[in-house]
Parts: structure tokens; C-alpha cells; sequence
């Protein structure tokens, strides 16, 4: 290991002197070793911590800066520099990027934003106008990852699957493209990645009737150059690959119709050694593989590489065949060499949302090495040709079954970082159940998620379950000998924070209850933590401009948490806002505190009886809790139903079947449900809302 970071430390003091020798030539070289965001410069980012040019800081995605100007020793003089409100509440998950001191991210609802790095002021900013209603199309809030920068301009996958190229200096629209069949249940939430002039982009959309595919696109012109499926279509028609033929063998039945899954909706990797982009499929769908299909179903829940020049499929890896339990592959992807067994490996590692760290050999594709790093009970472990040891038990799913981990992954999209100096990936984990219960009389509907999860399912598993209480930890693992090294417990259990790693010995990530924390990288140890009020999921990241380094991070808590799974824990709704800190920052935020006031009687009414209340519930559970909240409890960053005023009342079906609200991000429904389901559903919530204005105005 110290031999291969020895050798690492060598080869990037060449790229420096290779990089100094570049800006020699170049007219900007006061301003930045690199004039504009090419190639080279992408392939040397690593060797630039000034600016961070792409979604994970370098193509090897280690999160790793050189910058230590804050360091183990001056963090505790850290502060806040810089904020800005993005004037939302829902989810925020994106890395910005820096270039030459200007500072670009997206918010929610894929709006860009460039703002001068130093000083916060915004430089102008960019909105899609995604229509609202297009919340139905994505399972966990209207999040974006972020942006990619090259030659001069700006990308960003819009929610409703179109592909912008902006002027980098204006935020002018340049070019756009659709890259999703238009109103299909297809969204972008991932940042799109540059490889040798090609945009790479993928889209979200397994939880309903889709077919995964990944697309390039030309970063000139936006002409789509291939587009690889990640799942087989209808055999009567001829195969797009012999990859698809291959696959198609796994499958069974008549799968096409409902799409079969496996998007390609988080990482997205460039590898320039071997010119292969790799990438991880979601799960298949419908989640349940005896509604969907028998057989391992290539290529769902798979890590797959492909030629970044045609899309050829080179070699894929399935960590969860033929899924069963949500189990995409979609973590981050993180490249590295490490010495393993005396041998120095190019591997590829992966915190899968399964629970296990994957190392695979990036030529190959084959298994190097795995380890759980969580508590699992879906398996026993794995065999030598890379195949888990099922639990038969949490297949069959007789009546609800409790699986851990739960849907949301014992790690999913929060990105990790490697720091090479301590040899060690910094990563959430999340420790949680999911009660997974199959909907009785699971139909397609192409309007709509399809997972076939059973959300309104009461029994006494039901019970077990919820007295099992999710956990969350930053966790210190290291890959060559597959163990972890330390943990810290966070006391606000949800999923924590992508993190960052610097050569300052320091990790910094964010967590549900909206601290922002900077441990040492060696041990763990707190040293250094600030409040930003609103829960962070989004990674840090860090830059310098003017001899002054900074660490930006997004506070913006929605996604899954929020949004009707109790499974995940509770994280603070607040104001979502970009916030930058460095050495003697002296910023303050205002002060926010949300308060939940006592849920009114509800002066409405709708006489109904208990069984037409209980089929309300049932269909509550199925169309509205994963946005409303389960049981009518919103948190925070969706409508709260229990609290709606008579007029709302009035207008019930208007909104949910007529699409009254469409504007404000409620779609309608009329597709899914009859006017006499929506009566059923209101008179469900008018229960509720009685229901918790009788416990909150009781005496406490
Ligand atoms: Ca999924």
C-alpha cells in the first residue's frame, strides 16, 4: 500500500510539472493552471485542487483535494463565508463545481446557478421551467446532482429528461436536447459526465414502467452518438446487441411490457486508462422478481463497462441477480490502484445499497474481493464466482417480510472519497429495514410507479417492524483489507451525507439534523462542526480562489427521508442554501426554527363509513403517501393534507383528478384513480386529520 502511494505521489508530480509547463504557454496562467475545461484537463484535475471541474473531482470520482491550508490544525478556525438561500425546501444533492473562481450548481428542480466562488454573488442563474407535474415521475424528490463543465460550457440533466447545454459565462442556452421518451415516467437526477467530447447521461425511472438505458451525446452539437439499453426489449423484435440477446436468455414471460428497469440514474464513471465507462443499473421492475420475471434478469442490479467510444458492452457484474428487494447498483463507482495480495490491482469499488463492498478488476469486470459492511439478512455471502448465498425466506416474501438492508440501501447515492495518504474510504452507512409485502392484485400501470410494493400492509410484521429503529454512521473502511478502521454513530439516525476527504487529514460530511462536521481523517475525532439549520445529504466539496481555500456544501434535506418512507429516519426540513466557509469566515444565517403548529379540526365534511375510510387508506398508501407522507404525516417539504382549509376540501377531485395544482408540483391523477377512489381517499384523510387534531389538542 505506502509503495503504491509512493508510486502515486511520483506519477502526479509528473502531471504537476507537466501541468506547469502547460500554463507556461497558456495566457490565463495567473488565474489557473488550465484555461479551459478539456481533456487535459479533466484527465489531470487531480493535480489542480484549486478548481473542481467534475462531479468527482476527478475521473477516478475519490473526492479526494490536495488543498490543507484547513487542516487538522486550523479547522477549528473555520467559518462560514458565504450562503445563499436557493428558496426551496425539497432535496438537495448536488456537488458544485469551481472553475477560475466562479461556482456552478443546481438546485432543486434542475435550476443552474453560477455564483462569483469568493464572495457568493450570484452571476446569474438558469431554470428549465421543468413542468411541475412532473413529480410523478421520480420516486424521490425533484433533486439534481449536479452539472458537467467543458470547453466553455455548462450541462445539466433537466427532471424531465431533457439534456441543456448553457454558455458558461452567461448561462445562454447553446443547445437541448430530449432524451427520454416525452411525458413517459422517465427523469434525469443525475450529473451528466464528460468523456472525450462525448456528454454521458443516464435517467431515473425503475420504480415505473421503463427500460434502462445509458445515451452519449455530442458535447458540440448534442447529437446523440449511441445509446446502450441495460435491459433486454420485446424479443419478437431484433436485439439492439448480442448483449441484449445474452440477456434476454435470463428473462421470462412477457417482461417488456413493463419495462424492466434497470436505470441507469446515479454513477457514471470515465475511465481514460482503459477508455471504458462504467456504471451501475437500478433494480428491475417491478421490484418483486414473481411479478416481473424469473431468472437473473441481465442487466438489473449490475456494474457494467462499456467502450466509451461506440457503447459497446465490455463486461458487467451483477451484484444482486435477479433482485428482489430494490437493491440497485447505482453507488458511486470510485477508481483507484491499490496493492492487494503484493499485486497492484486497478480496481473499481462499490458501497453497494445490498450491503456489500464490491472490488472488481476494471479490465475484467471480474470479483477481486467483497465484504459486508453492514448488517444484512438477504444473504449469507458470497461465492467464489461472485454469486450471493440467498436467504431463501427474504425471496418468497410469504405475507410481509422484513429485509435489512431496507429499500433505501446500507449506502446509496451519497458519495464517498478515498484519501490515499490514510488508505481509507470515507462513507454513510445506514442501518435499516424494509417491511417488503407484495401488493395483492399488482397490476402495469403505465402512469405510474409500479414497484408492487405493498405500502398499506398492516399485520403483526408490520408491528415487529416498527419497533426496529434505523441507525446511521460515518464509517472508515479500509478496501485492501475489506474491514472498517472507525465508525462514528450519528445521534440523528437517517442516511448522513456524501463526504469529502482532503490532505489536510480531514473528512467533512454533512448530517440529517443539518450539522456540518469535519472529523480526522486518522481516527475519526470531531474537530470541527457547524449548524446550518436544514439536513444535508449533498457531499462537500472544496476550492481555492485567491490564496484562500474554501469548503462549499448544499444544505437541502428531502428525497426518500421526507417523502413518506419511515424506514430512513428523520432529517430537518429548512431552508435549502449553498454555503461556503473557510479560515476566519465570520458569517452568520438567520435563524429558523420549523414549527408545526396543532392540526385543526377539520370543518369539512364527508360522510363515510369505516370500510370506505379503510379502502382510502389502502389507496393513500399507494398514490399519495410517498410524497404526502405515510399515514398523512408530511415532512415538511410536501403539503401537509391533515392541515388543508375548506376551499381545498372543496376541490378535492379538481385537484387530484383535474390537476387544479398541477403548477405547484401536484399532478393529476385522472389516469390512476376514478372519482369515486378519490371520494375514498379524501374521506381517509379527513379521518386522519381528525384524528391528529383529537391527540394534539388533548392534554399533555
Ligand atoms: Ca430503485
Amino acid at each position: 500500500m505506502l509503495d503504491d502511494i509512493a508510486m502515486r505521489h511520483k506519477a502526479s508530480r509528473r502531471l504537476a510539472l507537466a501541468a506547469a509547463a502547460v500554463c507556461i504557454l497558456a495566457i490565463s496562467c495567473g488565474r489557473s493552471r488550465v484555461a479551459v475545461v478539456d481533456d487535459a484537463a479533466l484527465a489531470a484535475a487531480d493535480v489542480d485542487p484549486a478548481n473542481w471541474i467534475t462531479y468527482g473531482h476527478t475521473y477516478s470520482e475519490q473526492r479526494f483535494s490536495r488543498l490543507q491550508q484547513v487542516n487538522e490544525q486550523t479547522v477549528s478556525q473555520l467559518g462560514l463565508t458565504w450562503s445563499f438561500d436557493l428558496g426551496t425546501l425539497r432535496g438537495l444533492e448536488a456537488t458544485p463545481l469551481v472553475k477560475d473562481g466562479v461556482l456552478y450548481t443546481t438546485s432543486a428542480w434542475s435550476l443552474v446557478y453560477a455564483f462569483d466562488a469568493r464572495t457568493g454573488h450570484l452571476q446569474w442563474q438558469y431554470d428549465p421551467h421543468v413542468p411541475k407535474d412532473h413529480a410523478k415521475f421520480v420516486c424521490c424528490d425533484v433533486v439534481n446532482r449536479g452539472v458537467a463543465l467543458y470547453r466553455g460550457r455548462v450541462y445539466v440533466g433537466a427532471l424531465d429528461g431533457r439534456l441543456i447545454a448553457l454558455e458558461a459565462k452567461t448561462g445562454a442556452v447553446v443547445w437541448e436536447v430530449q432524451t427520454t421518451p416525452k411525458d413517459g415516467p422517465y427523469a434525469i437526477t443525475g450529473a451528466p459526465r464528460i468523456a472525450k467530447g462525448r456528454v454521458i447521461i443516464g435517467n431515473a425511472g425503475s420504480e415505473y414502467a421503463t427500460r434502462g438505458y445509458i445515451s452519449a451525446y455530442d458535447a458540440e452539437t448534442g447529437n446523440l452518438i449511441w445509446r446502450t439499453y441495460t435491459v433486454p426489449g420485446d424479443p419478437s423484435k431484433p436485439f439492439e446487441s448480442e448483449a441484449m440477446r445474452h440477456a434476454a436468455a435470463t428473462w421470462s414471460g412477457e417482461w417488456w411490457k413493463a419495462g424492466g428497469g434497470g436505470s441507469v440514474w446515479d454513477t457514471i464513471v470515465y475511465d481514460p486508462e482503459l477508455d471504458f465507462v462504467y456504471f451501475g443499473t437500478g433494480n428491475g421492475s417491478p421490484w418483486y422478481d414473481r411479478l416481473r420475471s424469473k431468472g437473473d434478469n441481465l442487466y438489473i442490479a449490475s456494474i457494467v463497462a462499456l467502450r466509451a467510444g461506440n457503447g459497446e458492452q465490455v463486461w458487467h457484474y451483477q451484484t444482486t441477480p435477479g433482485d428482489n428487494w430494490d437493491y440497485d447498483a447505482t453507488e458511486p463507482l470510485m477508481l483507484a490502484t491499490l496493492t492487494i495480495e503484493g499485486w497492484q490491482r486497478r480496481v473499481l469499488m462499490q458501497a453497494n445499497k445490498n450491503g456489500f463492498f464490491y472490488e472488481l478488476d476494471r479490465e475484467t469486470g471480474k470479483l477481486i474481493s467483497v465484504r459486508p459492511y453492514a448488517e444484512i439478512n438477504w444473504a449469507t455471502g458470497i461465492d467464489s464466482n461472485g454469486r450471493p448465498f440467498e436467504n431463501a425466506a427474504t425471496r418468497e416474501l410469504k405475507d410481509a417480510t422484513i429485509v435489512r438492508p431496507s429499500s433505501a440501501g446500507a449506502h446509496n447515492w451519497h458519495p464517498m472519497s478515498f484519501n490515499p495518504v490514510t488508505g481509507l474510504v470515507y462513507m454513510g452507512v445506514l442501518d435499516a429495514t424494509s417491511l417488503q409485502a407484495v401488493t395483492p392484485g399488482w397490476k402495469i400501470n403505465l402512469h405510474d410507479q409500479i414497484t408492487g410494493l405493498d405500502r398499506a400492509y398492516r399485520g403483526p410484521v408490520r408491528e415487529q417492524w416498527l419497533k426496529m429503529k434505523p441507525r446511521g454512521w460515518l464509517v472508515a473502511w479500509d478496501p485492501v483489507a475489506q474491514r472498517e478502521v472507525w465508525q462514528v454513530e450519528h445521534p440523528a439516525p437517517g442516511s448522513s451525507g456524501g463526504t469529502l476527504a482532503t490532505a489536510g487529514n480531514l473528512v467533512f460530511q454533512g448530517r440529517a439534523d443539518g450539522k456540518l462536521q469535519a472529523y480526522r481523517a486518522t481516527d475519526g475525532k470531531v474537530l470541527w462542526e457547524f449548524d446550518t439549520g436544514t439536513g444535508i445529504m449533498a457531499p462537500p466539496m472544496t476550492y481555492q480562489v485567491g490564496g484562500t481555500q474554501y469548503v462549499a456544501v448544499l444544505a437541502g434535506w428531502g428525497g426518500p427521508e421526507v417523502l413518506g418512507n419511515r424506514a430512513t429516519g428523520k432529517g430537518k426540513v429548512g431552508p435549502g442554501k449553498l454555503l461556503s466557509f473557510s479560515l476566519g469566515g465570520s458569517a452568520t444565517l438567520p435563524h429558523y426554527e420549523r414549527v408545526v403548529p396543532p392540526v385543526p379540526t377539520p370543518t369539512f365534511h364527508l360522510a363515510a363509513s369505516r370500510t370506505e375510510i379503510e379502502k382510502g387508506r389502502v389507496l393513500f398508501a399507494a398514490f399519495c403517501a410517498r410524497c404526502h407522507g405515510a399515514e398523512v404525516v408530511s415532512g415538511g417539504s410536501v403539503t401537509d393534507l391533515r392541515f388543508s382549509a375548506t376551499p381545498t376540501h372543496e376541490m378535492f377531485e379538481e385537484i387530484v383528478r383535474g390537476g387544479a395544482r398541477r403548477v405547484l408540483g401536484m399532478p393529476s391523477f385522472s389516469e390512476d384513480l376514478t372519482s369515486p377512489q378519490v371520494r375514498l381517499i379524501h374521506a381517509y384523510v379527513l379521518d386522519r386529520a381528525r384524528e391528529s387534531a383529537r391527540i394534539d389538542a388533548a392534554p399533555r
